[in-house]
């Protein structure tokens, strides 16, 4: 039997139906570059299928018969893609089975964080609602009609412009490396650079991937850019901003808020004072977390690592120069 690792987050159902075809090794909040019994196991693994295990260099020279790397997410800045390529070892993604779900997720931090849900939840609970309507000091702000503007227009970006345009009667702005033309008819949208963009939206919301380009792409410049009512989501990867910088911008009022869903570390410090301020939603890091969509990304995950095991191209390759032959 072919050996395994299953590290962190693998839905049951799916790790149960591997069982019955390899010998898994299954690893929970471990930390892998010192737990002893992990880097034995791994000597002898040939997958591996988790969710963020940094997989570097020092890690792969424990994994000498190791063959592929099976992220349950489309994000793979986990991976040292340099050092996998190095050694034929093939690394896949879930891609596409996510994106309406992370959409949701990061429409609804926006209108949250406009609309400042979480203060009135708090509001109403805490018995506060008493006799007199909400005051003026909890109004929040309109999204309809208003600009948003999206910088990484890929599979998610696209399906985020798709409720903003239809639900919400938003002015779309947009910024990727390449332009769109499917997106600039159908939602309307327009091409902007990424200074042009900021200083034109009313909600910036970042969803690219955390790449060496776009570590720190949103800093104090950028935020200085932006209007000082100006929302700002971060979908993407915490890295992709300068957090002290998003701090200081919020502090002094050159944004209005900030929408939440991941951070510079994750988990986030609980004395990070982004955790302390009334003007940010915070959520930890559940883009894709629903039932459903966590067991696709698992089935999806799975059928990557036995198409990997087993002689077949992987559906979900994120590197496709290590296909073919010299992989298996
Ligand atoms: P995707 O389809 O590959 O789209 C990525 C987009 O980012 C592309 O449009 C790409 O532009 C753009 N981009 C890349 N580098 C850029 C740069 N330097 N400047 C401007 N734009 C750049 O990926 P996706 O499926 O939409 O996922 C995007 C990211 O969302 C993931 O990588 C992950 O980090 C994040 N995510 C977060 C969660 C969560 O739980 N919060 C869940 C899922 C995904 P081009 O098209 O021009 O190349």
């Amino acid at each position: 039997m072919k050996k395994i690792i299953a590290y962190n987050r693998v839905e049951q159902p799916v790790l149960d139906d591997l069982k019955q075809r390899y010998d898994v090794r299954f690893f929970k909040d471990i930390d892998p570059a010192t737990d002893p019994e992990f880097l034995s196991q791994l000597q002898e693994a040939e997958g591996i299928i988790g969710l963020e295990l940094p997989v570097n260099d020092e890690l792969l020279s424990h994994a000498p018969n190791l063959k592929i790397v099976s992220n349950v997410s489309v994000g793979y800045n986990n991976l040292d893609l340099e050092a996998l390529k190095k050694r034929n070892i093939m690394a896949t993604n879930t891609p596409e089975v996510l994106t309406d779900t992370v959409a949701d997720t990061v429409f609804g931090i926006l209108v949250a964080t406009a609309r400042r849900l979480p203060e009135l939840d708090q509001y109403v609970k805490n018995g506060q609602w008493e006799i007199e309507a909400v005051g003026n000091d909890l109004f929040g702000t309109d999204v309809h009609h208003k600009t948003l503007g999206i910088v990484g227009m890929g599979r998610i970006g696209k399906a985020i412009a798709k409720r903003a345009h239809f639900g919400f009667d938003m002015d779309i702005l947009y910024h990727s490396r390449s332009r769109k033309p499917d997106v600039e008819t159908t939602f309307q949208a327009g091409y902007r650079t990424l200074d042009d963009l900021l200083t034109e939206s009313d909600f910036v919301c970042l969803i690219t991937p955390l790449t060496p380009e776009t570590e720190g792409l949103i800093g104090k410049r950028e935020f200085k850019l932006m209007k000082d009512s100006a929302i700002f989501i971060n979908g993407s990867r915490g890295k992709t901003v300068v957090e002290a910088d998003l701090i200081d911008a919020l502090k002094y009022g050159e944004i209005a808020a900030a929408g939440l869903d991941v951070y510079a570390n994750e988990p986030v410090e609980p004395d990070n004072p982004l955790l302390k301020m009334t003007n940010t939603v915070t959520t930890p890091h559940v883009g894709s977390s629903t039932h459903e969509t966590e067991l696709k990304m698992s089935e999806l995950a799975a059928e990557n690592l036995e198409a990997g095991l087993n002689g077949r191209k992987p559906p979900n390759l994120v590197d496709a120069s290590v296909w073919p032959e010299k992989a298996t």
